[in-house]
C-alpha cells in the first residue's frame, strides 16, 4: 500500500522565515534518501534540504522565493517503504587492481634491433605532459631517449593548444570581473580597453617560456627530439616523416605511445567556414566576436565562454545532455549556473544543434530542444564537444599494438600495451584526459621501461574547471556513490560562512568532503568557489593518505583562508563545528 511521507524543515538553529532559493524536485520526482529537495538561503549559510524518504513525490508545498519555518511541509512522498539510511556496504577507497609487475629484464631483444638511422633504448612518441615527462624520467634513469614529435614545440596539447593559454586568458577574464565587480563597492575602474594584439602576445608569451624550458631541458638530459610524424613500421622500428618528405628511422628496445588526442567533430557544421572556431582557434583570439554560440557545456566550452564573456561578448551555450559539466555533482554545478545564468544571453540544456548555415549575416544555428529556439544568428560559433585519441592514427597494427575502434590503446597497471615492450599512456589510454594523468603514467611507463619496478595506483585523479567560480571534485562524487550504492555521510561548509570569502565577494561556494560512515576515512571532496582547484590539493592527498575526518578537522589551517573550508567541512561532519550552528544528528 502506498505510504506517504511527510518531508519537514529540521532544525534551523533557531532561525525563522528562511528563504527558499531553489526548489529542486517537482511532482513525479524520484528521490533517493539524502537527494537535495530544495536549497534554503539565510545570512548565515544556504544549506540543501535533504529527503529523509525514498520514493515518488506527490506534493510539493514550498516554492523558490518563498520562506520556511522548522517543521513546514516541504514535501510528500509516496514511498513503498521509509527508509532511513542508505544500506550499501561500507567502502574503502580503491586500491591498485594491478600489483607491481616485475621489470623488463635490461638487454631484451638487442640482438634483434633493426638496422636504422638511430638506435635507443626508450623511444617516446609524442611530446605532450605525458611523452616529454616520460622521455625525462627515463633519460634520468640512464636510458638513451629518443622523443619524435610531429611539431617544432615541444608540450603538446596541454602547453601549447590548451591547458596554459587557457588559464592565461581565464586569468585576465578574472581581473576584469574582480575589477567591475569593485564598482559595487565604491571603487570604479571604467569598462575595459581590450587590445586584443599584447593580449595575445602575452598569452604567447607564457607558452613559448614553458616550451622553450621543455627544449633546453632536453638537451641538458642528453634526449634526442626527431621532428616528424612517427608511424610504426614494426614492433622495434619507427619511421619520423617530416613534412619535405624527409625522414628518420629509428630502432627501440622500448616505445612509450604518448600521442594523445584531438579535436571530436559532430555533423552539420561547415568547418571550412573561419568563423566556426575549435579550442585551439578560440585561444588564437583572433577578434571578439559580439555574439557567440559555445556548441558544448562540458569544462572546455565553459572555460572558453568564460573568457569570451568576460572580454566582451554576449554567450549563447548549448548542451545535449541535461545537465551543464557532466561528472560533476549537480550541487557544485548549480552554483556556477546561478552565476552565469545571469551573466550569459542564453544556456540551453537538452537542446541539439541540428545543423549551422554559413550566411553573410552569419553562422545560423537550428536547434532542437524546448527551450530553444528553432533557429539563432551568431557571428561565431566554438564547437568544444570533446576530444577523440589518437591510436588510430600512427600504423600501430605494424608494431601488434592492439587499438580499439574509437582510437584508444588498451594498457595494464605498468601502463603496458598487449606488446609488453610497448607502453602507452595519457589520454591515447582513456578518461579522464589530463595533463596531471597523464604525467603520472609518464612517470611509471619510464621507470618500467627502465626495469624498475612500478605501477600506477593512484587512488584520485583530481578534476577541476577553472570557471568561474571554478569546480573541483576528487574521489567519489555523491552522484557516483549513490548511483553505485557506496555507503557515505557528508560534511558541508557553506562559503557565505568563511570570512574569506565573504571579503573576496564570493560567498556562495561550497566545500563538501564524502566520509566512510564506519572508518570516517574520506572517499571524496567537491568544491566550488574561486581556487577551488588549488583548494582540492589537500583532499586529494588527505584520499591518498587514507586520512580520517578528524585527521582533516585536527590540522589548523590558516585564518582567514578559503582552505580552512576543508577543516570545517570536516568539523562539520565530525559535529565539532562552531563556525556554523548545524542541528545535532539524532
Ligand atoms: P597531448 O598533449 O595531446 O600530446 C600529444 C603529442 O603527440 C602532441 O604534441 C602531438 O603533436 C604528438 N603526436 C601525435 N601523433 C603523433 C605522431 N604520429 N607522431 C609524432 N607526434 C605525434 N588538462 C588538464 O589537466 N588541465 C587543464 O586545465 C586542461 N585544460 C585544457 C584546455 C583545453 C582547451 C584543452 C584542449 C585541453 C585541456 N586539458 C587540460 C587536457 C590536456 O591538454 C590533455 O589531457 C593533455 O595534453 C594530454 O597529454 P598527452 O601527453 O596525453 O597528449
Amino acid at each position: 500500500m502506498a505510504n506517504l511521507v511527510e518531508i519537514r524543515v529540521p532544525d534551523l538553529g533557531g532561525y525563522k522565515g528562511v528563504d527558499v532559493l531553489e526548489v529542486l524536485v517537482k511532482p513525479g520526482s524520484m528521490v533517493k534518501v539524502d537527494d537535495a529537495l530544495a536549497t534554503l538561503s539565510s545570512d548565515k549559510a544556504s544549506m540543501d534540504l535533504p529527503s529523509t524518504a525514498a520514493g515518488t513525490v506527490r506534493e510539493v508545498r514550498i516554492q523558490a522565493g518563498g520562506k520556511v519555518n522548522e517543521g513546514d511541509v516541504v514535501v510528500v512522498v509516496e514511498s513503498a517503504e521509509s527508509v532511513l539510511q542508505t544500506t550499501a556496504s561500507p567502502s574503502s577507497p580503491a586500491s591498485s587492481p594491478h600489483p607491481p609487475e616485475p621489470p623488463l629484464p635490461l638487454g631484451e631483444g638487442e640482438q634483434a634491433l633493426p638496422t636504422a638511422d638511430l638506435q635507443c633504448d626508450v623511444l617516446v612518441l609524442g611530446a605532450g605532459p605525458g611523452g616529454y615527462t616520460a622521455a625525462y624520467r627515463a633519460a634520468d634513469l640512464d636510458q638513451k631517449v629518443v622523443l619524435v614529435e610531429r611539431f617544432p614545440i615541444l608540450g603538446g596539447v596541454c602547453l601549447n593548444v590548451g591547458c596554459i593559454p587557457s588559464k592565461a586568458l581565464l586569468h585576465v577574464a578574472k581581473v576584469i570581473d574582480e575589477a567591475a565587480a569593485l564598482s559595487e563597492h565604491g571603487v570604479a575602474f571604467g569598462p575595459p580597453k581590450i587590445d586584443l594584439e599584447p593580449l595575445r602576445a602575452w598569452k604567447d608569451g607564457v607558452v613559448s617560456r614553458l616550451t622553450g624550458g621543455l627544449a633546453q631541458m632536453a638537451k641538458q638530459r642528453k634526449v634526442q627530439v626527431v621532428t616528424g610524424t612517427g608511424t610504426f613500421e614494426g614492433p622495434h622500428l619507427l619511421r619520423a616523416t617530416r613534412a619535405d618528405g624527409s625522414s628518420t628511422t629509428i630502432a627501440f628496445r622500448s616505445a612509450i605511445i604518448a600521442v594523445g588526442s584531438r579535436i571530436a567533430q559532430i555533423p552539420g557544421i561547415p568547418y571550412d567556414d573561419a568563423r566556426v572556431l575549435d579550442s585551439t582557434s578560440a585561444l588564437e583570439l583572433r577578434d571578439v566576436p559580439e555574439q557567440l554560440l559555445v556548441v558544448g557545456g562540458g569544462i572546455i566550452g565553459l572555460e572558453m565562454a568564460t573568457f569570451y564573456r568576460a572580454l566582451g561578448s554576449a554567450v549563447t551555450v548549448v548542451e545535449l545532455l541535461d545537465g551543464l559539466m557532466p561528472g560533476a555533482d549537480r550541487d557544485l554545478v548549480r552554483v556556477l549556473e546561478r552565476r552565469i545564468g545571469r551573466q550569459y544571453e542564453a544556456i540551453y540544456t537538452s537542446t541539439k544543434v541540428l545543423r549551422i548555415e554559413s550566411t553573410q549575416d552569419g553562422l545560423k544555428a537550428y536547434f532542437e530542444g524546448k527551450k530553444a529556439p528553432e533557429s539563432a544568428l551568431f557571428d561565431r560559433v566554438l564547437v568544444a564537444v570533446g576530444r577523440r585519441p589518437n591510436g588510430d592514427r600512427i600504423g600501430a597494427e605494424m608494431a601488434g599494438v592492439s587499438v580499439d575502434s574509437r582510437g584508444f590503446i588498451a594498457v595494464d597497471g605498468a601502463m603496458r600495451t598487449n606488446v609488453r615492450h610497448i607502453f602507452a599512456i595519457g589520454d591515447v589510454i582513456g578518461q579522464p584526459m589530463l595533463a596531471h594523468k597523464a604525467m603520472h603514467e609518464a612517470k611509471v611507463a619510464a621507470e618500467v621501461a627502465a626495469g624498475h619496478q612500478s605501477s600506477f595506483d593512484a587512488r584520485v585523479i583530481p578534476s577541476v574547471a577553472y570557471t568561474d567560480p571554478e569546480i573541483a571534485w576528487a574521489g567519489l562524487t555523491e552522484t557516483e556513490a549513490k548511483t553505485r550504492g557506496v555507503a557515505f555521510e557528508k560534511g558541508a561548509f557553506p562559503w557565505s560562512a568563511s570570512g574569506r570569502a565573504l571579503a573576496l565577494g564570493q560567498a556562495e561556494g561550497w566545500t563538501k568532503l564524502l566520509f566512510d560512515p564506519s572508518t570516517k576515512r574520506i572517499l571524496g571532496a567537491g568544491i566550488v568557489g574561486p581556487q577551488a582547484g588549488e583548494l582540492i590539493a589537500e583532499a586529494a592527498l588527505a584520499i591518498e593518505m587514507g586520512a580520517e575526518a578528524g585527521d582533516l578537522a585536527l590540522t589548523i589551517h590558516p585564518h582567514p583562508t578559503l582552505s580552512e573550508t576543508v577543516g570545517l567541512a570536516a568539523e562539520a561532519f565530525e559535529g565539532s563545528i562552531t563556525d556554523l550552528y548545524l542541528p545535532r544528528r539524532k
